[in-house]
């Protein structure tokens, strides 16, 4: 059995620079108690600090490191007021995944005791749920392509292909087996009854769906589903969607559960996965220690999650458990009320309210 991981560190920017200690410090506190293996960290500079100081905003050497890893963690990257020559901002986040080929953009949202919902429904502390965002095509396949023509008309373009289709429509069908949820369910977002590339999407999930016969299927159209988002997500179980869509829908999902502070991402391809929380870094509260690093912390849960469960380390999947039960141990007394909820509790309190949470749950 492998006994230690070699973890790519990206903090980048903002906040980004401030919630990934904060994360790498509980997961080796989590993995101590489980007694599983050591992380070994490779750290380097990306984003709009590293263009400003070296002109580049993903080195050669951070490539390779992301290339050779057994992991990839990463902050939060990009400031607004920095771009590159052409304008364009700079999101070497987004670049890695068409790098590495990272498909399937993992979205879990869960409501956590004791961090308050906008919706007045008790039900809504079941919210339990995975949203994956295709990430490599849809309509950002059309990054760096779009043309204005004359300064009159502007154009876009989506693609969507059989083969990420089923990469990521069965990786939703794998989940969803994974989680074994009451009822395993997979529901598709998307627009076919309007647009021929849904049409296609949806018929390839369909063909995929018949090679899993034991999981539900939904079939959901974008603008009906956000209505089903607010009137019952507790329903939801695993959900695929396009990319553009899934970057809309997963704010949303986090709106849901408190806010982007409290939504951990993953982005996975078959050889390599980036973990990262789904905010950005928030120029807004950079520097003032405001920052609620429970998205932080919980995709560096996700991490030791994914390691454990392709390595076959028992330890590091029961670190993962250990996480989410000490945030949720953390948030549960309503000590803890973080920035977007009105509070003051930020990177300092939050992390230490789950490292002695951590400290009290057996490992
Ligand atoms: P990006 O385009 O890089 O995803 P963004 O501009 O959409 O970023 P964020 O940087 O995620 O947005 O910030 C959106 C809002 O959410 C900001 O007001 C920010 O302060 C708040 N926010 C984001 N992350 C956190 C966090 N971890 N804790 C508290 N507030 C946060």
């Amino acid at each position: 059995m492998k006994n230690s991981f070699a973890v790519t560190v990206l903090p980048g920017d903002g906040i980004g620079l401030e919630v990934t200690p904060a994360a790498l410090t509980v997961a080796n506190e989590a993995l101590k108690k489980t007694g599983g293996p050591a992380l070994h960290f490779d750290e380097h500079a990306i984003g709009a600090g590293a263009y400003l100081e070296t002109g580049t905003d993903f080195s050669d050497e951070a490539k390779a490191s992301c290339e050779k890893s057994d992991a990839i963690y990463l902050g939060a990257a990009g400031l607004p007021h920095v771009r590159k020559a052409d304008g364009t901002e700079i999101i070497p986040q987004v670049d890695l995944r068409f790098l590495l080929n990272l498909y399937a953009g993992v979205r879990p949202t869960r409501a956590i005791p004791g961090v308050p919902t906008p919706l007045a429904s008790p039900r809504a502390a079941d919210i339990n749920f995975v949203l994956v965002r295709e990430s490599t095509e849809g309509l950002f396949y059309s990054i760096g392509r779009g043309t204005v023509e004359d300064d009159k008309i502007a154009r876009d373009y989506m693609v969507i292909t059989r083969d990420v289709t089923e990469r990521v429509t069965a990786f939703a069908f794998e989940e969803a087996r994974r989680r074994a949820h009451a009822r395993p369910t997979v529901a598709i977002i998307d627009k076919a009854n309007v647009f021929v590339s849904f049409a296609f999407m949806r018929k390839v999930f369909d063909e995929v769906a018949q090679k899993y016969p034991d999981v539900a299927t939904e079939r959901l159209y974008v603008d009906a589903s956000t209505l089903s988002f607010l009137s019952r997500p507790w329903d939801f179980d695993v959900l695929v969607t396009e990319n553009m869509f899934g970057d809309i829908l997963s704010d949303l999902a986090a709106g849901l559960v408190g806010g982007m502070g409290y939504a951990p991402s993953a982005d996975i391809g078959d050889n390599h996965a980036v973990f990262q929380p789904a905010h950005g870094s928030a120029p807004d509260i950079a520097g003032t220690g405001k920052a609620n690093p429970t998205a932080a912390i919980l995709s560096a849960a996700l991490m030791l999650d994914w390691l454990g469960t392709r390595h076959e380390v028992p330890s590091m999947v029961d670190a993962s458990t250990l996480i989410h039960r000490a945030v949720d141990s953390a948030f549960e007394t309503g000590a803890l009320l973080t920035c977007e909820l009105g509070g003051m509790s930020g990177v300092r309190e939050v992390t230490n309210g789950v490292l002695n949470a951590l400290k009290s749950e057996h490992g």
